[in-house]
């Protein structure tokens, strides 16, 4: 198995104007080979630092560490135009202690590419003709830095131009094909679950032990407010062996998450409630005041909501919860915008005049100021069903308004789950 390691090279990607997007491309290009990313870095444009952090990454190699056992391929980006801060044929040359050797013939071709269109070339592109002694060059057909692959000992070292639409057509013509001759066959397949109702410290302290003792299959955790995935990213030498594997740690972990886990594919809680509620047949409406439409725009942004979803109310100041949504008065006045009655209220509204199935509301305090004295980060959420007693559940979320409106709204679309995962036994 290889391992990875990427240096994408330029000052401006240590200043807040430019983000390093090519590691994220080489990452995801590289996995899908089975090539594991262990370390990247980013380097400015500055050849004692570069020369360093490419001599500190081959001898990673040899140094019988858990890393670097495994790595065996070095990739830097960027640094090979032709002016004084392009410093990465120098850098790579010194640390490797091979010295560059002018080519004729890549000259020849910049200058060529410079009159096709009318132009002169300036005498320092020569820079970009050098070569590190023993490399194959690596054309590159939308700008004039070629790349270059150098084998050194071990270690497969691959100089790519930093602008990602040189790069990305260089490394799909050029680098894919070399490395998909190196590499042994693998099949790597990933599970995506996805969590609600616990915290991340929680179901870490939960299956921790199940996936700890594998390094293969690969454990990713990505925690949001009120939604956390779980990665599972198998590689093995057949489709047997790597869905084995995942079944081995996944099926473990389904069974102490239960009811938490609520998506094996990675979809998320809309789209998993869509198929709930096509699978009864029933309908949905919704209330919401301090999520202000977030609900009802994650439901309808799964394709075919319209099969389920009827439509809602945005009852945010508390004139419009009585207008909108015959929400008594006298109740909002003695229990306060932000309480179990007026949401439940709300959801008997939104219940009652659309005919839905299934009606969820919304209430809470969002922040930064309380307008009911409730603490900030408390909400309500109600759910109302034909037929069934209309209930409500107050949650505290801390945090600022985005977070405890993000959270609010995956709290309201579990609890809708929650009732059809009941109504399903
Ligand atoms: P270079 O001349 O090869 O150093 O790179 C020139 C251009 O490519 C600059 O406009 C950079 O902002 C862009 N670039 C360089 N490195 C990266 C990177 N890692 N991700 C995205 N863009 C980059
Ligand atoms: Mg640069």
């Amino acid at each position: 198995m290889i391992d990875a390691e990427i240096i994408a090279i330029g000052s401006e990607l240590l200043s807040a104007q430019r983000v390093d997007t090519n590691s994220l491309y080489l990452a995801d290009q590289l996995n899908a080979l089975g090539i594991e990313v262990r370390r990247k870095l980013v380097v400015g444009d500055d050849r004692t630092l570069l020369t360093v952090a490419v001599q500190q990454a081959l001898h990673n190699q040899g140094s019988g560490n858990a890393f670097t056992k495994a790595a065996g391929l070095l990739i830097l980006t960027g640094g090979l135009g032709p002016t004084e801060d392009d410093v990465t044929r120098d850098a790579v040359a010194a640390a490797l202690g091979r010295p560059l050797l002018f080519h004729q013939e890549i000259s020849d071709e910049i200058e060529e590419r410079f009159r096709r269109r009318s132009r002169k070339m300036a005498e320092i592109n020569k820079r970009q003709a050098y070569v590190i002694e023993g490399a194959e060059v690596l054309p590159n057909n939308a700008g004039t830095a070629p790349g270059l692959w150098v084998d050194a000992e071990g270690t497969i070292v691959i100089l790519l131009p930093g602008p990602p639409k040189e790069m990305r057509p260089m490394f799909e013509a050029e680098c894919l094909p070399r490395l998909k001759r190196r590499m042994p066959e693998v099949v790597i397949r990933t599970r995506f679950y996805r969590v609600t109702g616990m915290t991340e410290s929680d179901l870490d302290a939960l299956i921790s032990p199940v996936y700890k003792p594998y390094a293969n299959p690969v454990t990713t955790i990505l925690a949001s407010a009120g939604d956390i995935q779980i990665h599972l990213r198998a590689r093995c030498a057949t489709e047997a062996e790597t869905e084995g594997l995942l079944a081995e740690v996944g099926s473990p972990i389904e069974e102490l998450l239960g009811p938490r886990l609520y998506s094996r594919n990675g979809d998320p809680l809309e789209a998993v409630i869509g198929g709930m509620l096509c699978g009864e047949q029933a309908t949905l409406c919704v209330a919401e005041s301090c999520t202000g439409g977030m609900v009802a725009g994650r439901i309808t942004s799964v394709p075919g909501s319209s099969e389920y979803f009827l439509g809602g109310f945005l009852a945010y100041s508390d004139a419009i919860k009585t207008s909108l949504l015959g929400v008594d008065a006298q109740l909002i006045a003695q229990q306060t915008a932000v309480s179990a009655e007026v949401a439940c209220a709300m959801a008997d509204g939104a219940l009652a005049r659309t005919g839905a199935s299934y009606a969820i509301s919304i209430t809470g305090e969002a922040g930064p100021e309380s307008a009911t004295g409730a603490p900030v980060g408390t909400i309500y959420v109600g759910i109302a069903a034909q037929g069934q007693a209309t209930e409500a559940t107050r949650f505290v979320m801390p945090g600022d308004r985005d977070r405890v409106r993000g959270f609010a709204t995956n709290a309201a679309l579990d609890m809708l789950r929650q009732r059809l995962l009941g109504s399903a036994r």
